[in-house]
């Protein structure tokens, strides 16, 4: 919830946060932006002018993959609404309804529509003893029978994989689900809302949505039951059977599986087409992987995915339309800057099959063998010219080499030149040469634009936003570190929220870092937890382009682990310990000096 202005309590202006992510979700960051500024592309972000401070060349950027912006130049940043905030002058909760009149989305006015909506919690708990019902049924050995058949026996799911994805399994009837979840307390609207039910159009009364269907629960990374799959044990159509969006749940939002691939996909993560090929995966040794759930992949699915891991491995199903959706997931991907690889399987329809009939070593050596997202690109681009020609040879060679310096790791590089060398006829000299010119023309642009922003620093222009950071700059490094963390990942929030990780607001030395801390934590107690989108109502766009530069540079970065994590808190905590040392080693100085000044003053008296 957002009210309007901490002092009006008599009068606060109530939009869910649902209401505001979906505003978010549906306000293109680049195309909002786009009608203030003249952006062009630069890699798989977009520069341009600054509108907010006078320059020649742009230092503005535009990152699609975090929907977020950033100046260089000024150091103005944030989301959506921060920017909309920042160049209409508004504040926060015009500036949303700004946008929401721009998204076509109304903003429900009476105050109380906004309670009477299902709390996030209450579809989490009722999920939950949905879920542990469907576990009984497949356990029943009468009810479950034909489900446990089919997971053991057709499937070979050991009874440790069954528990461990919590699977389950629908009755085939209109009111055993109903009947149960009635006896716990829920009322009809709960469960329609819910998708457990559905709503008879002859009665108007509720039904069992999930009928004769292995259940699959959905577990957000907070261990939320969010959501159900459902799958059909024989060919009848449709085959998986999804909840719709609920208030805990948005299908473009989440992964199946991710809960447990979270922990073991710093490397690489698989991406599958079905919830059975993740546990066959899973069951096999492969903790990495995850599906989509039941529909194509989000952008927003693959900026979840980038916040945990640089690569990923699409292994969809070897048919035709499989190898297309591939295709499409590939640039999805690769849009939020994650190298793409695709899996190659012969001799088998999908991973399951593949690893049945192979054995999990072949898998292996499969991974190791998938084509780069190069490979993908290099064709798309030479699809589009005719290489015999001399023109459009050049300008082929062009943007392989545009294509080329995007790789930050000199090895690769190199690899992709011989690639382009070979298969085009030019020498790797020449391509070389090409790549090296473009490195250094955006290595000098960026160097430029640093320079510029250390000077506006030193006088003190850019540095308004954390004047304590110049005091004790390594302490504010770590600061930053941290924040960085905690923005990113939801699991460091957790960690200190539970106080499993001791920090608080006091371990904290620049005013700004220790409210960035407790407006965080605040946030993450409350019922939809954190989102970054909510921080705009208290800080302004220059604090939130602070913010969006920390979690920037943690991006960058691959350590971004518990340790990472942990040995920043301590060194927090010791910088702190240094710093007040060395006050109280100065107060004691002093001390001595008086007395001795004093002892002075009375000899010669
Ligand atoms: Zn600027």
């Amino acid at each position: 919830m957002l009210r309007r202005s901490a002092t009006q309590s008599c009068d606060i202006m109530i939009i869910p946060r649902e209401i505001i992510e979906e505003i978010q979700h549906r306000s293109d960051i680049e195309e909002v932006i786009g009608s203030y500024v003249n952006l062009k592309r630069a890699g798989s972000n977009f520069q341009g002018l600054c509108p907010f401070h006078s320059e020649k060349s742009p230092s503005f950027t535009v990152f699609p993959a975090t929907k977020s912006f950033y100046c260089f130049g000024c150091g103005v940043g944030g989301d959506v609404f921060t920017f909309v905030m920042k160049a209409e002058n508004l504040d926060y909760v015009s500036a949303v309804e700004t946008l929401a009149t721009r998204a076509g989305i109304t903003i429900p006015t009476d105050k109380n529509s906004a309670s009477s909506e299902m709390s996030r919690r209450r579809v989490f708990d009722m999920n939950l003893d949905a879920a542990k019902f469907f576990r009984r049924c497949l356990y029943d050995e009468k009810l479950g029978k034909i489900g446990m058949d089919y997971l053991s026996g057709k499937r070979q799911l050991s009874q440790a994989t069954i528990k461990h994805f919590g699977l389950g399994f629908a009755p085939n009837s209109f009111g055993m689900l109903t009947d149960y979840m009635h006896g716990l307390g829920y009322t009809d609207q709960e469960l329609m809302k819910g998708f457990l039910c559905g709503k008879s159009q002859k009665t108007g009364r509720p039904y069992d949505y999930f009928r004769n269907r292995i259940m699959f629960p959905i577990i957000d990374t907070s261990g939320n039951v969010i959501a159900f799959g459902g799958r059909v044990m024989d060919d009848s159509k449709p085959k998986y059977l999804n909840s719709s969006d609920t208030p805990g749940f948005k299908k473009s939002r989440n992964l199946f599986a991710l809960n447990y691939a979270k922990n073991h996909c710093s490397e690489q993560m698989i991406l599958c087409e079905g919830y059975m090929d993740v546990i066959a995966l899973h069951a096999a040794g492969f903790e990495n992987a995850v599906a989509t759930l039941g529909t194509a992949i989000t952008s927003e699915q693959a900026r979840i995915m980038s916040k945990y891991t640089k690569r990923v491995i699409i292994s969809y199903d070897s048919d035709e339309a499989g190898q297309r959706a591939a295709n499409r997931a590939m640039s999805v991907l690769a849009e939020v800057g994650m190298d793409v690889r695709v899996l190659q399987m012969n001799g088998a329809k999908d991973p399951d099959e593949y690893i049945k009939k192979f054995g999990p070593d072949r898998f292996r050596h499969v991974i190791g063998e998938s084509k780069t997202g190069f490979d993908y690109k290099m064709q798309n681009i030479l699809a589009k010219y005719d290489i015999v020609l001399p023109e459009d040879k050049i300008k082929a060679i062009a943007e392989l080499c545009s294509l080329i310096s995007e790789y930050p790791s000199s090895v690769e590089r190199e690899v992709y030149i011989s690639t382009v060398s070979s298969k085009i006829g030019v020498s790797k000299d020449g391509i070389a040469k090409d790549v090296e010119r473009i490195l250094r023309k955006r290595s000098q642009e960026y160097r430029n634009k640093e320079s510029r922003e250390a000077k506006m620093s030193i006088k003190g222009i850019g540095d308004r936003v954390n004047p304590d950071a110049a005091k004790n700059p390594h302490a504010n490094a770590i600061e930053e570190a941290i924040l960085g963390l905690m923005l990113l990942y939801d699991e460091y929030r957790n960690a200190v929220a539970s106080q499993s990780i001791e920090l608080s607001e006091d371990d904290f030395f620049t005013e700004l870092g220790k409210r960035i801390f407790s407006e965080m934590m605040r946030l993450q107690k409350t019922d939809g937890g954190f989102a970054m989108s909510l921080m705009g109502e208290n800080f302004t766009p220059e604090e939130m382009g602070r913010m969006q530069k920390m979690e920037h540079s943690r991006r960058q970065l691959t350590e971004n682990g518990w340790d990472n994590f942990k040995s920043s808190v301590e060194a927090l905590k010791s910088e702190k310990e240094r710093i007040s040392n060395r006050a109280n080693g100065e107060w004691m100085e002093n001390l001595r000096k008086r007395r001795d000044e004093l002892k002075n003053k009375q000899t010669r008296t």
